[in-house]
């Protein structure tokens, strides 16, 4: 099942849950990992607390319009049970039945507390959820979509000539971005969000140039694109720690034009890839001497929230 898979087991091992499962769009990249792990393994849900996710049927019913079947997520369980072979399963069916879905449509403004944790909803707002009530299009498997990466061209060159354009994906304006407080420390986690909802959103819970989040990390959005961060969202936010969420493989994510822009906004941070590859392949030395207070955090750093 791969690295989703072994982190399953491990939590299995270990007596452990997933107490709380965000699931934040519908794109491939982001749910077959799920899927994957649900139609090998019947007892998936039991492992699960809660999941909060926005399903094409639950948008739909929101807004009062038909549902389109073909936007729900087919599962095609490889076990087979009692009953025989397991047919026409959908994602939202096997969560709704556990009950472990609240199959409430979460959007920005909301502020959702669970065991202490608060979740300050900060995307997608309702246009964003609105932009998707169309049959939705497949993303094309990446090996498809491999497009060269930026990154011979020098951080200084980026910044340069850095021009900021911004993503117009509804899958990516749909996603769930939130703010996670806990014990007083908050991590800003922003999925594939457009920046312009980000904004609006950490504007809304009174974040600004003058009065930015204080966090200990943020996931950056969309995989560290150049499309889904600009200067004014840097401006809102301080951390130490930025991370980044990719493999590398195919979508030329991370943009470096985007760690380019981070910076020179932010000089001193560090930075986390979850394939840490990454870091060799991007930063030359002429980048480490323009930046001097450049850190990448090794694999097994380990993000420990101090009270
Ligand atoms: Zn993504």
């Amino acid at each position: 099942m791969g690295a989703f898979g072994d982190t399953v087991e491990l939590i299995r091992d270990k007596d452990q849950r997933i107490d709380l499962l965000i699931l934040t769009h519908v794109d491939n990249d982001h749910i077959e990992g799920l899927t994957t792990w649900f139609e090998n393994d019947p007892q998936a849900t039991d492992l699960i607390g809660t999941v909060l996710f926005n399903s094409g049927q639950l948008i739909f019913e929101y807004f009062r319009k038909p549902d389109i079947l073909e936007n729900h997520i087919i599962l095609t369980p490889s076990y087979v049970t009692d009953t025989g072979i397991v047919e026409g399963v959908t994602f939202e069916k096997t969560i709704g039945d556990a009950g472990v879905w609240t199959r409430k449509i979460i959007k920005a403004e909301q502020v959702i507390k669970f065991y202490g944790v608060e979740l300050k909803i900060l995307s997608p707002d309702e246009s964003g959820l609105e932009a998707l009530l169309t049959k939705w299009e497949k993303k094309m498997p990446e090996s498809v979509t491999s497009r060269p990466t930026d990154y011979k061209q020098s951080l200084l060159s980026h910044i340069e000539n850095d021009l900021f354009v911004k993503d117009r994906s509804p899958h990516n304006g749909s996603s769930i971005a939130f703010v996670l407080t806990f014990k007083g420390k908050n991590m800003l986690f922003l999925a594939d969000a457009h920046p312009e909802k980000i904004i609006a959103g950490l504007n809304y819970f009174g974040f600004t140039e003058k009065n930015k989040l204080e966090c200990e990390f943020v996931k950056m959005a969309h995989h560290g694109s150049k499309f889904n961060t600009n200067v004014e969202l840097l401006r809102l936010i301080e951390s130490p720690v930025y991370v980044i969420s990719s493999d590398g493989s195919g979508s030329a994510l991370p943009h470096k034009q985007c760690l380019a822009r981070l910076l020179n906004e932010k000089k001193t941070l560090s930075l986390y890839f979850n394939y840490d590859h990454l870091a060799e392949e991007i930063f030359s030395k002429a980048d480490y001497v323009s930046f001097p207070n450049l850190e990448i955090l090794p694999i097994d750093h380990e993000f420990i929230i101090h009270e």
